[in-house]
């Protein structure tokens, strides 16, 4: 297996001043974790916001020959929105909507990553219904309501190849800490025997697919 690479200083400081939601030491245990997985083919990540986590994916699929899908429909989380924990008023658009578009592809320029990172615009169950390519890893860190964080392991844990990684953000083990709708799509990837616990860092869980999904054959 090839060597990992740490990220390069200027990709250390450019992370740093993005906006969003990925402490340092996650995503350097993100890009060590996503170096190791890709091999040529294409990753997923569901949750751009504005391309924190992609720029850590992002490098890994780059050092790996790879391709990295992110995907969002780019109008926030419940808890992104006016009024509530995490909204910042920067990214509200022109038009008064929230809106991380413009933040995504500055910092994919910055990266130099345009070349490597396919962005789609769009909601993640969607995208899910047509999609049709086995994949070397998924990283989930998009809606946390219920019934989204279910859409996507459902829609997107199938397509992680045999020996690829299925990576979920902001897995809490209390409610105290968190919510519990990645906790639970954690648990269930766990339970359905596809997958064996690989490394942790903070609240991301990497687990490797064991086992074919029934739904892929
Ligand atoms: N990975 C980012 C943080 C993502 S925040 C970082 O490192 O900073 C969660 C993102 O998921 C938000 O940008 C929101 O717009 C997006 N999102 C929420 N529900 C979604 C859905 N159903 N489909 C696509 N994107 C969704
Ligand atoms: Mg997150």
């Amino acid at each position: 297996m090839s060597s990992i690479a740490s990220l390069s200083e200027d990709l250390v400081d450019l992370v740093d001043r993005v906006k969003g939601f990925m402490p340092e030491a996650e995503g350097i245990a993100l890009h060590a974790a996503a170096q190791s997985y890709f091999t040529g083919g294409v990753g997923v990540e569901i949750g751009s916001y504005c391309g924190k986590s992609s720029v850590y994916l992002g490098d890994a699929a780059r050092l790996r020959e790879s391709t990295l899908v992110t995907i969002d429909h780019h109008r926030g989380s419940e808890e992104h929105q006016a009024g509530w924990e995490y909204h910042d008023p920067s990214l509200v658009g022109a038009d008064g909507r929230f809106d991380t578009v413009g933040e995504l592809r500055h910092t994919l320029a910055e990266a130099e990553l345009e070349d490597v990172v396919v962005p789609i615009i769009g909601r993640s169950a969607r995208i899910a219904t047509w999609w049709n390519t086995e994949l070397d890893l998924v990283f989930i860190d998009g809606g946390h309501t219920e019934e989204a964080a279910r859409a996507d392991y459902e829609g997107w844990a199938r397509w992680v190849r045999v020996g690829g990684g299925l990576i979920t953000h902001d897995v809490f083990l209390t409610e105290d800490e968190g919510g519990q709708a990645p906790h639970r799509i954690f648990r269930a990837a766990l339970d359905s025997g596809e997958f064996a616990e690989a490394a942790e860092a903070g609240s991301l869980r990497v687990l490797e697919r064991i086992k074919p999904s029934p739904s892929n054959g």
